[in-house]
């Protein structure tokens, strides 16, 4: 879609330019002239406008649309230089869906330099790895990343594209969804793929009551985001043979938004919860703020460990939103997970139900974690909790 201004209609007014919520709108020469790059299509300045000089139409469709494109490919997400965690779980998806398909597996990998992580990316599964390289890739940006991998797409055109569904790349896929003219199945708990190439993507829906499955079968790339810790990484390969292809991007892009610095987050959140081997979490059970800083006593107890919530305690405000277990939280898999006060709601279990041992705390009998607790303890978390810290001391002091 792409606004229209009708120049002979316009009367120059200027109604349009008041009501445009993100200054798209300006006048030029007495009449009306959309910035595209700015213009989000809200359709304001269409109703506005007295003369219906101003309309909405359909713009012809990206070349990398239709049933064009092959090669499932994975967008390589860096952390601290190194490839992040949910990259190589969706190599080694990608590399099980392409040969579904008989097509190969591809990483796209943006970093300032690629020392040796094309490498990596192989070992991992990958039959090719697209290089692109510069000073502008050494940190995640919406622009630069956008324009570069919509470059490349149109270039090489994917058969389908997997993005992990962490803060980057909830950003960075809708953007080229939009702009690749396709269609993107968020946060999949499930994917395949059939011999002919069509994905299907599967993921909550309906408040999580429901699984639906989605395929895109009029538009190329598919493409879809998976949280971390939803497939499993293959152990590095070093015999696995795969193709380096670097790519240099050819229309640079304005950074409209530049990193000014990083700081790193203090207290218990150090840990990042889908990396933490035993997760202390707490829901509205716990009663209050402090109550909840109980939690961190436990979790004190153990090498790599991490406090999380429920969404109603993120609610509450007893703990930050990187430390929601859940649908619109994260996926966690940790080797103990400890659910004091939470009732398993099935938001909160299809981000936890696969951790190794659940123990459960919680005051009623019939609360639906129960039914996924390896261990259960019934009774109100302010006594049981105190016994649970001072019993775990007293085994580690023996
Ligand atoms: C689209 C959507 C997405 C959602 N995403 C998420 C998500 O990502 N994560 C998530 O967690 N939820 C999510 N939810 C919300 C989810 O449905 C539940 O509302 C939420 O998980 C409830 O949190 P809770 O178990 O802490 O609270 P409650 O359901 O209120 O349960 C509190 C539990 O504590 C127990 N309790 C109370 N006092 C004590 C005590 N003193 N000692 C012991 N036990 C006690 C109670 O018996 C009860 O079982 C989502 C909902 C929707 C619709
Ligand atoms: S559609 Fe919305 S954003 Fe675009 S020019 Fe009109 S008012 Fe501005
Ligand atoms: S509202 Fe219509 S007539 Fe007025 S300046 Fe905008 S396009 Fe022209």
């Amino acid at each position: 879609m792409a606004i229209i201004v009708d120049k002979a209609k316009c009367i120059g007014c200027e109604s349009c330019v008041a009501v445009c919520p993100v200054g798209a709108m300006t006048m030029q020469e007495g009449k009306a002239h959309v910035d595209t790059e700015k213009c989000i299509l809200c359709g304001a300045c269409v109703n506005e406008c007295p003369v219906g000089a101003i309309s909405k139409e359909a713009t012809a469709k990206a070349a990398v649309t239709n049933t064009a494109g092959t090669d499932v490919w994975v967008m390589a997400e860096l952390e601290d230089g190194k490839l992040a965690g949910v990259t190589l779980e969706l190599v080694a998806k990608a590399a099980e869906l392409a040969a579904k398909a008989g097509e190969k597996s591809a990483a796209v990998l943006m970093a300032a330099a690629a020392d040796k992580l094309p490498e990596e990316l192989i070992a991992a599964g990958a039959d090719k790895v697209y290089v692109l390289t510069g000073p502008e890739f050494a940190e995640y940006n919406t622009d630069v990343y956008t324009n570069a991998f919509c470059e490349l797409a149109q270039a090489y055109k994917p058969s389908a594209v997997l993005f992990g569904a962490s803060i980057d790349g909830r950003d960075l896929a809708p953007r080229i969804a939009a702009r690749l003219h396709t269609g993107l199945c968020a946060d999949c708990t499930a994917l395949d793929m059939d011999k002919d190439g069509l994905a299907s993507w599967t993921r909550p829906a309906l408040g999580g009551n429901i699984m639906a499955t989605i395929l895109c079968k009029e538009h190329r790339p598919q493409m879809g985001s998976v949280r971390p810790k939803t497939f499993k990484a293959q152990p590095a390969a070093a015999g696995h043979q795969g193709e380096v292809i670097t790519f240099a991007v050819k229309n640079q892009v304005p950074q409209r938004v530049k990193l000014v610095k990083k700081e790193a987050l203090s207290g218990s959140g150090t840990i990042k919860i889908e990396d933490a081997e035993v997760i202390v979490a707490g829901g509205r059970g716990m009663g209050s703020a402090e109550n909840f800083k109980k939690l961190e006593e436990l979790a004190a107890l153990f090498e790599n460990s991490a406090v999380a919530g429920s969404r109603a305690a993120v609610d509450e405000k007893w703990i930050g939103h990187a430390g929601q277990v859940g649908q619109s939280g994260k996926t966690v898999t940790p080797k103990l997970y400890f659910a004091c006060g939470i009732s398993g709601a099935l938001q909160h279990l299809s981000g936890m139900k696969d951790a190794d041992v659940i123990i459960a705390i919680n005051k009623d009998p019939n609360a639906p974690i129960f039914q996924v607790a390896s261990y259960g303890l019934v009774g109100d978390v302010n006594v049981l909790l105190p016994k649970l810290i001072e019993q775990i001391k007293a085994f580690k002091q023996a």
